[in-house]
C-alpha cells in the first residue's frame, strides 16, 4: 500500500495555499467546471460509484444521502457543511480550513448543485474565529470570481453560501441539534426519522455533510471513480485523513488510504515516545471504544474496527503509553460528555453525572468493592436508551476502559491513580 497519499493535504505546506489565485495555479475550480458541465443526477452517480462515505465519523456512504433528497418537494433544498469539529482528539477539519479553504468551497457548490440547492451554510464552531475568518475571506473570494451568487460561470446556476458561526457547543455536531441551532434554537437533538435529508432545516429537504467529505469531492469529479476506488480496501475507499495525538514524536494529520494501520501510522509519526510503549489508543475519538496493543495491525477501515470491536469514527487516533492512567483518562472524558450532555434527556443528563461520580472514586482510591459493577450498571442504562449519541460516547469510554483494564480499576478500591500513574510522567510536553 502507497502510505502517504496527500490529496487534501496536498498543498498545505505551500505558501498562500489559503488563497483563491494559489488553489487555481494547482487545478482549484476545475472539477467545478466539469461538474456544472454534467446532469445533477450523473455528479450523485459519480460520487455514488465512488463509494465515498461520510468522513464525519459514522461512514454513511455520501452518494446514497445525496440520493435521498425527494426532488419532487416544493421546498428549497439545503446543503449544510457540519464544521463544528468537537470531539476529544478530533481535529482534521480545522486544518483543512485553514491551509485549504477553497477546497471545500469548491466541495460545496458541486454538491449543492448536485442536491439542487441554492443556498448553503458551512456550520463552524464559533470559537474558533481564525477559521471562520478564513472561511469568510475564501467565500467572498470565490463570489468576486463567479464561482459564487448568480448565474455561476455562465451557467444559470445560483447558489449562496453562508458561513455561520456556532457558539460552542458539542451537542451541535450532531446534526439535528445543528439544525435547530441555524433555525436559531436552542442547539438540542431532534428525532430521526424523519432523517434531515427528508425533513430538515426549516423542515426542507437537507443534507448534513461533513468537512472533510464535501472536500474530497472535487478530487473525485476532476479523477473520476476508479482512481477513488483504487485506493482503501474492498468496502472502505479512497484516502483520509487520520489525526494522531498524544505519546508519539510526531503528533499530526497523517494522509493515507483507508485501511492503513496504526503500526504504520505510528511510524510515519516517528514512533511512540523514546523509551516507551503504546499502552492503548483510540481509533476515532473519544466516542470509540478504546484498543490495546493487540489491535495495532488492524486496518484502520469501518469493517476493521468493527471486527475489533470499536469504531473507525473520526480517525483521530489518540495514543496513550504506559504512564497513563486508563482510570484518569476515562474520568476527563467522561467529564467532558457530561458537560457538554444538553439536558434533553435524562439517562444521559443524570448517568454521565453518576459515571463521573463513580469514576471520581477510582482516581482518588476511594471506590469501593462493586462500584466497578454499579458503575457497568449505569453504562447499562445510558448506552441505547439516550436520545442521541453523546451519552454512548461516554459509555463506550468507560465499558471498553473496564474490559481492558479492570485491574486498573480495582486498584481504585484502594489507591489513588496519581500515585500510580504521576502526572509529570504522562505529561506530553
Ligand atoms: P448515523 O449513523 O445515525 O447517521 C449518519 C448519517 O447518515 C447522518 O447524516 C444521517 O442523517 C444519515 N442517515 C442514516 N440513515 C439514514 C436514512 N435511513 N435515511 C437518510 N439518511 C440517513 O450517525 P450520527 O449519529 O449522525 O453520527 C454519529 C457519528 O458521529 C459517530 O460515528 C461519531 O464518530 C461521529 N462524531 C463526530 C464528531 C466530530 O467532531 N466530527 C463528534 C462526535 C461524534
Amino acid at each position: 500500500m502507497d502510505v502517504l497519499t496527500p490529496v487534501l493535504s496536498e498543498h498545505w505546506g505551500t505558501e498562500n495555499s489559503w488563497k483563491l489565485s494559489r488553489y487555481e495555479t494547482t487545478g482549484g475550480y476545475r472539477a467545478l467546471r466539469r461538474a456544472l458541465d454534467m446532469q445533477p443526477a450523473d455528479v450523485i452517480s459519480l460520487v455514488k460509484e465512488a463509494n465515498l462515505r461520510g468522513r464525519g465519523g459514522a461512514g454513511f456512504p455520501t452518494g446514497m444521502k445525496w440520493s435521498f433528497v425527494p426532488q419532487d418537494n416544493p421546498n428549497p433544498k439545503y446543503l449544510v457543511v457540519n464544521a463544528d469539529e468537537s470531539e476529544p482528539g478530533t481535529c482534521k477539519d480545522m486544518p483543512l480550513m485553514m491551509a485549504s479553504p477553497h477546497t471545500l468551497v469548491e466541495g460545496v457548490i458541486i454538491s449543492a448543485f448536485a442536491i439542487n440547492a441554492h443556498t448553503a451554510f458551512i456550520y463552524c464552531r464559533g470559537e474558533v474565529l481564525h477559521i471562520i475568518r478564513r472561511l469568510q475571506q475564501a467565500v467572498r473570494e470565490a463570489y468576486a470570481a463567479g464561482y459564487l451568487g448568480k448565474n455561476i460561470l455562465g451557467t444559470g446556476y445560483d447558489l449562496d453560501i453562508i458561513v455561520h458561526a456556532g457558539a460552542g457547543a458539542y451537542i451541535c455536531g450532531e446534526e439535528t441539534a445543528l439544525l435547530d441551532s441555524l433555525e436559531g434554537r436552542r442547539g438540542q437533538p431532534r428525532l430521526r426519522p424523519p432523517f434531515p435529508a427528508v425533513a430538515g432545516l426549516y423542515a426542507s429537504p437537507t443534507v448534513v455533510n461533513n468537512v472533510e467529505s464535501i472536500a474530497s469531492v472535487p478530487s473525485i469529479i476532476a479523477n473520476g471513480a476508479a482512481w477513488f476506488q483504487a485506493m482503501g480496501t474492498e468496502k472502505s475507499k479512497g484516502f483520509t485523513l487520520y489525526s494522531l495525538s498524544g505519546h508519539v514524536k510526531h503528533p499530526g494529520q497523517f494522509e493515507a488510504p483507508l485501511g492503513i494501520t496504526l503500526r504504520e501510522l505510528i511510524e510515519l509519526g516517528g514512533g511512540v515516545r523514546e523509551g516507551h510503549e503504546l499502552k492503548f489508543f483510540t481509533p476515532g475519538g473519544s466516542s470509540t471504544p478504546i484498543l490495546t496493543a493487540e489491535s495495532l495491525d488492524i486496518p484502520l477501515d469501518y469493517e476493521g474496527m468493527a471486527g475489533a470491536g470499536s469504531m473507525l469514527g473520526t480517525k483521530a487516533l489518540q495514543v496513550f503509553d504506559e504512564t497513563t492512567s486508563v482510570v484518569r483518562t476515562t474520568l476527563r472524558w467522561v467529564e467532558f460528555y457530561k458537560h457538554e450532555s444538553c439536558g434533553k434527556c435524562t439517562p444521559c443528563r443524570e448517568g454521565t453525572w453518576w459515571l463521573v461520580q463513580l469514576l471520581m472514586r477510582f482516581e482518588a482510591g476511594t471506590a469501593e468493592e462493586g462500584d466497578i459493577e454499579k458503575m457497568l450498571d449505569a453504562c447499562d442504562n445510558i448506552g441505547g436508551r439516550s436520545f442521541c449519541a453523546l451519552a454512548d460516547g461516554a459509555v463506550a469510554a468507560t465499558t471498553s476502559a473496564v474490559k481492558h483494564f479492570r485491574h486498573e480499576f480495582e486498584q481504585g478500591y484502594h489507591t489513588p491513580a496519581w500515585e500510580l500513574f504521576p502526572y509529570e510522567k504522562s505529561a506530553v510536553f
